[in-house]
């Protein structure tokens, strides 16, 4: 009897102890006004591809290129950055969540390109799940929104793990379908993709500072990234202090 009770107390205690790790996985520490770090999550990646079209590059090199962009933009703002991925690697979810909670003062913000089988399906899309995260996402939207001929798929809560399990406002940025002749042929341009890259910064930076502060960076949109400091050469997780 003692030992059915024991393992009574025992299950109950282990119930009490999943259900306050669940409590505390929930809750977002609301640091959208006042963070200092911007986690820069490359979606997809190595043997996950992401959505992919003969046409053009598969997501998992589009998001790396616009992360990376964004990456730069942000630090030239003297945001301190961090990136789930810089080169053609996978990293699990869970690692990318991992790395984002790690973090000290941070938000989460993730880059992905969609894919439909409707191919009349285009524009594009800012998802979040913590009401900390409404705005930021709104912000950036709204800044998407300002490149011309761009289509408005709206703001959505969605459980997407990296955002789910996030103990910091978090997001997840849909550039356009990759499916749709339009949006495909935009990301396959690297003008473009630095300007989706910029508008990204640019909500980011006015989310933290307000308007104004943000001073895109012509020298950046035009010059040529020297070999030595490609992508493909740096560590998985990246730094930047
Ligand atoms: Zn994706």
């Amino acid at each position: 009897m003692p030992r059915l009770i024991s393992r009574a107390f025992a299950v109950g205690c282990v119930t009490l102890l999943a259900a306050c790790a669940t409590t505390r996985k929930a809750a977002v520490e609301n640091t959208s006004k006042t963070f200092t770090t911007v986690v820069v999550d490359a979606g997809h990646g190595g043997k996950d591809t992401g959505a992919y079209r003969r046409s053009g590059p598969p997501e998992k090199m589009a998001t790396l290129d616009v992360a990376d962009r964004l990456d730069r933009k942000l630090r030239e703002s003297q945001l301190k950055t961090v990136m789930t991925r810089s080169s053609d690697v996978f990293i699990p979810l869970d690692e990318r969540v991992a790395i984002e909670n790690s973090q000290k003062n941070a938000i989460f913000v993730s880059i992905h390109f969609n894919d439909s089988r409707r191919r009349g399906i285009h524009g594009f899309e800012t998802y979040y799940h913590s009401p900390d995260a409404n705005e930021l996402a709104n912000r950036i939207q709204a800044k998407l929104m300002t490149i011309p001929n761009s289509a408005n798929r709206g703001v959505h809560t969605a459980n997407f793990r990296v955002l789910r399990l996030a103990t910091y406002p978090a997001v997840l940025v849909e550039c356009g379908f990759l499916s749709n002749r339009h949006d495909g042929n935009e990301a396959r341009s690297t003008e473009y993709r630095e300007l989706l890259a910029d508008r990204i910064a640019e909500a980011i930076v006015e989310q933290r500072y307000g308007p104004g502060v943000y001073h895109a960076s012509a020298e950046a949109a035009v010059q040529p990234q020297p070999p030595s400091e490609g992508p493909g050469l740096a560590p998985a997780t990246l730094r930047h202090d």
